[in-house]
């Protein structure tokens, strides 16, 4: 006789998930049209119809170990087909933001930035390391014209953040070192390390989202996203680097082709934001089911890209004073965006990436 298993539901984790985007999950009943539709879930490991049983039932450990809540884009097509209005979509986002905080080290700042109320706390840290930059940091010597680096010195600036990208980096490869471990604790037994280049291949060149069928706008806005935050980053690092050693100095002329790569990602990014911003709020049932996890980030990256944009023009025509207080506000959602990536949305490139290696095993 078949051994009898006992299911304990963790309904403190049912009560998480319908609290930041699955409220719907105990609508569902099973009739698994959503794995039908779902033109990224596979034959042979169809999803999200189990996982909505297993959501029902709380099952934690297995859920946020499941490779298939990261193989999801969240394109909505699922969501739209559920005849019974469950939301398989939005269960998944709120199983990927569980993840990030079961897995993220320190996992109390995951917390943190999963709560509106905590972001007065993720603001105050770098609000508080730029003001002491310009209260207390020495100047050196002035430019004539109102430059930026007057009261944010470039010495200072730049070992900063290489220290915050490290400090970073640090907590993704733990936070991702437990996620690894989970799926091996979950059966996962082909090799990750190796298939992470090819999956990092597949999220750049957006393949995979592709074939989500009704979300061509989100794709398009994603995708433009992604390309020209990456064009930014590297970019940012050359120049970090460039000045650190002395071979470059900033601010860049306008016709340094670092500056014009530079101008040319900004504005793909900010295309590419405009589409997701406008793909969300025109959409009634997209704004509601969007949560405050969604909007920290999504928020955060547009004010860096507004600031950083404005900043600059002001700076080009002069603008002392404001031009320095939209700058502070520019280097504190930098930093805001960076230090807590591990923590917030911006998590997802990492955690999916290495999922996606995962199941290519
Ligand atoms: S989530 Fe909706 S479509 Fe999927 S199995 Fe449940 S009821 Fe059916
Ligand atoms: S949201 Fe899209 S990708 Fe995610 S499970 Fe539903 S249909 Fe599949």
């Amino acid at each position: 006789m078949a051994e009898a298993i006992t299911v304990k539901p963790d309904t403190a984790f049912i009560r998480e998930l319908q609290g930041c985007g699955g409220g719907d999950l105990k609508k569902c009943y099973q009739c698994a049209t959503c794995s039908v539709v779902c033109n990224l879930s596979p034959d042979e490991s169809p999803f999200p119809r189990k996982q909505m049983v297993l959501a029902q039932w709380g099952m934690k450990d297995q859920l946020l170990a499941d490779p298939a809540i990261w193989l999801c884009h969240n394109c909505g097509d699922c969501s739209t087909m559920c005849p019974r209005g469950a939301r398989p979509g939005d269960v998944f986002g709120a199983l990927r933001k569980a993840a990030i905080e079961r897995y993220s080290f320190p996992g109390f700042l995951a917390k943190v930035a999963g709560k509106p109320a905590g972001f007065l706390l993720l603001l105050l840290l770098p609000v508080l390391v730029f003001a002491a930059i310009v209260l207390f940091a020495p100047k050196g010597e002035l430019t004539p014209d109102p430059e930026f680096a007057n009261l944010f010195p470039q010495n200072i600036l730049e070992p900063l953040f290489f220290a915050v990208s490290g400090l970073v980096l640090i907590a993704f490869a733990i936070g991702l070192a437990r996620f690894i471990k989970a799926l091996r604790k979950a059966g996962a037994t082909g090799p990750i390390i190796p298939n992470l280049v090819p999956a990092a291949v597949e999220i750049l060149a957006h393949s995979r989202f592709k074939k989500c069928g009704a979300e061509r706008a989100r794709y398009w806005g994603h995708m433009l996203t992604l390309w020209g935050f990456v064009g930014l980053a590297f970019m940012g690092t050359v120049v970090g680097i460039g000045t650190m050693i002395g071979v470059m100095h900033t601010p860049l002329d306008l016709m340094n082709p670092w500056k014009i790569f530079a101008n040319v990602c900004a504005v793909v990014v900010f295309v590419g934001l405009v589409i997701i911003l406008f793909d969300r709020l025109a959409d009634p049932v997209k704004r509601a089911a969007s949560t405050y996890f969604d909007w920290l980030f999504l928020l955060v990256l547009v004010g860096v890209v507004f600031t950083g944009i404005l900043s600059e023009a002001m700076r080009l025509m002069g603008a002392d004073p404001a031009m320095f207080y939209v700058y502070f506000v520019h280097l504190v959602l930098i930093m805001m965006l960076f230090l807590y990536a591990p923590y917030t949305k911006f998590a997802h490139i990492a955690y999916r990436t290495v999922a996606m290696a995962a199941a290519k095993s």
